[in-house]
């Protein structure tokens, strides 16, 4: 496992995993329900999304000039933790999703 996993990771971590997390789906749903895009299209859009982040992320930890956070990446070990990651969020319970979506208006 990785020292992100939500029930270790200390509150400040948590949080921002928490508000990324929010922002994300907020914008996905808000894009979605726009543009009116087929299921699966918007899920490949997202996904192709994430794969461009990753290459960024990855580029800006390459060479003398990169970030000097540790992180080294490692695409075919990354790439089954991303896998293992969205295996997890499709086969989680609907419970505990409703349990972390925001509210989106007033009863
Ligand atoms: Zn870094």
């Amino acid at each position: 496992m990785t020292g992100h996993d939500r029930d270790r990771a200390c509150p400040e971590t948590s949080t921002a995993e928490t508000a990324l997390d929010e922002a994300l789906r907020r914008s996905f749903w808000q894009r979605l329900h726009h543009d009116a895009l087929p299921p699966m299209l918007a899920l490949q859009i997202a996904a192709g999304a994430i794969g461009t982040l990753y290459r960024q992320l990855a580029e800006a930890h390459r060479g003398p000039g990169g970030c000097a956070c540790g992180w080294e990446p490692d695409p075919d070990g990354d790439l089954i933790i991303l896998e293992a990651r969205l295996a997890s969020a499709i086969i989680q319970s609907a419970r505990h999703d409703l349990a972390r979506m925001p509210a989106a208006g007033r009863a």
